[in-house]
């Protein structure tokens, strides 16, 4: 028998596999599986292989080493990385045939610079004022870039911007995000890209206008709702469970303080469980006296302040044996609490509670 885990991630990857494919017959276009930062704390590699396995023509990552790292485990497919600084590795990322992404002319000198023929996507900056050419600097970037592909210094294969409140359909930035893709599309329309692409999960479900030639999913990849109340209903499936084992109970009395600084006092005698997590593994801190989980088959309200390696939950006067089952967050089918719940708890949202949890907790997978 293998030993007890204190904490452990479970990863479903036949739900990641469900959901890429899900997306990708919603849109009808080619998908992009965003496997940046650790596989939204799923673990890239094996995420990597599920998304292929599903059909994902594309896959997404920030940087040059988590796009190399992918090819070293033996991913042959198209790759886009997008966040570089200057002095980067240009050519190991051109010599393992990862598309590069240009957000400006400094850039294109210094793929040229290597004297290897790259593929470089260009990246215009439509209002998120983050990444990409300022717009009024694009038609410099496209004249270089049509310079380089004269005289063969590298292949334009993509162009693409990214929205700034996609998870908000109304709102006007979306619309006048469009209108500036559109125009820096005709401003390099000398150009002839294999791929225009603007939409990111939120955008690909919600703005079926936005989808243009691929679709940049991340997190609705991982069965997380990228606008929470306004997704339809698609059937994802959250493939990240969170889980721990209770580490011992005990009784406390009215009057008694709860964890650092006695932030909850109990009003009534109660029994507690200590679980045996913290923000040292991913735990947001800011979840504290709001968050719940699920134990003995009820959801528990955590009390008092989550510390670096562990949290206390009220049990109510249930006793149940150390050892047992504590989920933190899962698919919320059997009565756990999900991400979302956890986000909203700690004030902020999914994508962060799965990406940082991690760190002491063991990574186990499931495939069903
Ligand atoms: C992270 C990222 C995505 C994926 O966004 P989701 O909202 O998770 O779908 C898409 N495009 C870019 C440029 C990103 O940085």
């Amino acid at each position: 028998m293998s030993p007890v885990a204190r904490a452990e991630i479970v990863v479903d990857l036949a739900a990641i596999r469900h959901n890429v494919r899900t997306l990708r017959e919603l849109t009808g276009v080619p998908s992009m599986t965003v496997v940046k930062a650790d596989g939204y704390g799923h673990g890239m590699l094996e995420v990597a292989r599920a998304a292929r396995a599903a059909g994902s023509e594309w896959l997404g990552v920030a940087t040059i080493d988590e796009a190399l790292a992918l090819r070293s485990a033996g991913d042959r497919g198209p790759i886009l990385c997008w966040l570089t600084v200057p002095g980067e590795d240009w050519a190991a990322a051109i010599d393992a045939g990862i598309d590069v992404t240009a957000y400006g002319v400094a850039e294109l000198d210094e793929i040229a610079a290597t004297g290897r023929p790259a593929r470089v996507q260009l990246k215009v900056d439509t209002g998120l004022s983050r990444g990409g050419a300022a717009l009024a600097d694009w038609p410099d970037v496209v004249r270089r870039a049509q310079q380089g592909e004269a005289d063969g210094s590298w292949r334009i294969t993509g162009l693409w911007s990214h929205f700034a409140a996609s998870d908000e359909p109304d709102h006007p930035a979306n619309d006048a995000q469009q209108r500036a893709f559109e125009q820096a599309l005709e401003l390099a329309a000398d150009l002839t890209p294999e791929v225009r692409h603007l939409a990111n999960s939120a955008a690909g479900i919600l703005r079926p206008e936005s989808r243009f030639d691929l679709v940049r999913f991340g997190l609705a990849s991982y069965g997380l709702d990228p606008a929470p109340g306004r997704t339809p209903d698609l059937g994802l499936v959250p493939a990240m469970t969170a889980r721990a084992t209770l580490a011992m109970t005990k009784q406390i009395h009215a009057g008694d303080g709860v964890s650092y600084g006695h932030t909850w006092i109990a009003d009534t005698d109660t029994t507690v469980g200590l679980v045996p997590v913290g923000y040292g593994d991913g735990i947001p801190r800011h979840a504290s006296n709001a968050a719940h989980v699920l134990v003995d088959g009820k959801q528990r309200a955590m009390r008092g302040r989550v510390c670096m390696d562990q949290f206390v939950v009220d049990l109510d006067g249930d006793t149940p044996e150390a050892g047992s089952d504590v989920v933190l967050f899962g698919p919320g089918t059997h009565g756990e609490p999900t991400a979302q719940d956890w986000a909203e708890a700690a004030g902020t949202i999914s994508y962060e509670i799965v990406t940082r949890i991690g760190g002491r907790p063991t990574r186990r997978y499931t495939d069903q």
